[in-house]
């Protein structure tokens, strides 16, 4: 089936990326159709994350994810305010034995005009979070809490109040040029749009493809794994605390967070998953998984951090590791308190070279834009990266 209306703009993707953005779109009185796969918006990695409302402190200043994801947190926390969902910013702390580290964060924070920003010891940081195992520190303010479930549901509210048409159940199989149009066909009925925006995170790099691009990147699945804190141990933690991040690597590294509604959760880390929504060991699908394997990129990656991605998967199969873990930051857990919730999957873009691609990555096509690496801070920045797409594009 066809639908006879030609849009202005088509976006694949229903997730925090593709529905700011349409909103963004909107606002300039276009007309903007969401394709969405699943049953409702946000179920992949817009919904399945650790709900930080990231400070930007440890983005590289001048990149994309510095810009957008500082510019994206004050856009977030203003809409959060706007909306009344509920959120907390109370600050974040990143802890290390090396000062030399530390300071450099402290430094990085000057260069991005974060105030507040501190250096906390000993019993400075234990008046913070009186059971962290590691007494040197950088507070940092900005850091907050929300869960994104409920701002997805926000900006799709938001969307469709003012006019904008999300298709969902509708899966993106084929994209055609005709007579100077898209027609995006899906599923169930197939979309002519004057201009398609791929969001489709996992998938997006497949998305480039039917539209005719040859990506440089392949998406690769890293799963992230949570476990939550019992509920009696509540109290062993206020907000968060982050190991330093290793530079070489885009992921966090498990960190502790006392989420919106109140849960500590400790995660994620990061494993190769055998599918693109490999939520679970046992999730495989041969063909991503041969794709992935075949990938030139990925036998570099693999070669590179052989010994990290064999720790990370040892890690994850054994819950007693995962706890040594946890208590290499916070004092008063053990194997019985934790319990295993469900996890994410990272949508991490690795070129050719096999570098896992630090920055977003947007690449233009024939009357078309793929967003091909929103990996975290994507959600805090969604608002700046929804701007941005559509400034980029209706100039
Ligand atoms: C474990 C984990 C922890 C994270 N923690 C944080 C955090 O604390 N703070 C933060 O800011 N960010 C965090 N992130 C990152 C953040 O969640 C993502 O960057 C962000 O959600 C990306 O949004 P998206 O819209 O690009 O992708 P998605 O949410 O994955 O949306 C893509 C959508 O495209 C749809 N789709 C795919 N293929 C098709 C098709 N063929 N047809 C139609 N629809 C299709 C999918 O169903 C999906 O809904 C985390 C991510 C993960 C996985």
């Amino acid at each position: 089936m066809s639908n006879n209306k030609t849009y202005d703009f088509a976006i694949i993707g229903g997730g925090i990326v593709g529905l700011s953005t349409a909103l963004h779109i909107q606002k300039q009185n276009k007309s903007v159709v969401v394709l969405e796969k699943e049953k409702e918006p946000g179920l992949h990695q817009s919904g399945r994350n650790s709900g930080v409302i990231h400070s930007g402190i440890y983005y590289k200043p001048n990149t994309y994810k510095s810009e957008l994801s500082i510019r994206g947190r004050n856009l977030l926390v203003e809409y959060l305010a706007l909306k009344k969902i509920r959120y907390r910013q109370e600050g974040k702390i990143v802890v290390d034995n090396d000062l030399d580290k530390l300071t450099n964060l402290l430094e990085r924070s000057k260069e991005l005009e974060m105030e507040g920003v501190k250096l906390v010891q000993n019993e400075k940081l234990l008046n913070i979070e009186p059971n962290s195992v590691i007494l040197n520190g950088v507070f940092v303010p900005q850091a907050g809490v929300v869960d994104y479930k409920e701002v997805v549901q926000a900006y799709a509210h938001d969307f469709q109040e003012n006019g904008g048409e999300i298709k969902l159940i509708e899966e993106i199989k084929e994209i055609e040029n005709i007579n100077g149009l898209k027609n995006v066909k899906g599923v169930h009925s197939s979309y002519k749009c004057e201009f398609l925006i791929n969001c489709a995170g996992l998938f997006s790099d497949e998305i480039a493809k039917l539209d005719g691009m040859s990506p440089d990147v392949k998406i690769i699945p890293f799963r992230g794994e949570y476990y939550k804190i019992r509920d009696s141990k509540k109290e062993i933690l206020n907000n968060m605390i982050y190991p330093l991040a290793d530079p070489d690597l885009p992921f966090l590294g498990i960190h502790l967070t006392k989420t919106a509604n109140g849960d500590i959760e400790a995660g994620p880390n990061a494993v190769l998953a055998f599918s693109k929504e490999g939520y679970k060991w046992t999730d495989i699908n041969f063909v991503d998984l041969t794709k992935v394997l075949t990938f030139p990129g990925m036998i570099k990656l693999g070669k590179k951090y052989f010994k990290t991605g064999i720790s990370e998967m040892y890690r994850s199969l054994n819950k007693n590791v995962f706890v040594k873990e946890i208590q290499k930051l916070i004092k008063g857990v053990d194997p019985r308190d934790i319990q295993q919730i469900p996890s994410g999957v990272r949508a991490q873009a690795v070129d050719k070279a096999g570098n896992l691609v630090d920055d977003f990555l947007f690449e233009e096509g024939d009357s078309s834009l793929h967003v091909l690496n929103s990996p975290s801070p994507a959600a805090t920045a969604s608002l700046a990266i929804g701007e941005s797409i559509a400034s980029k594009i209706l100039d």
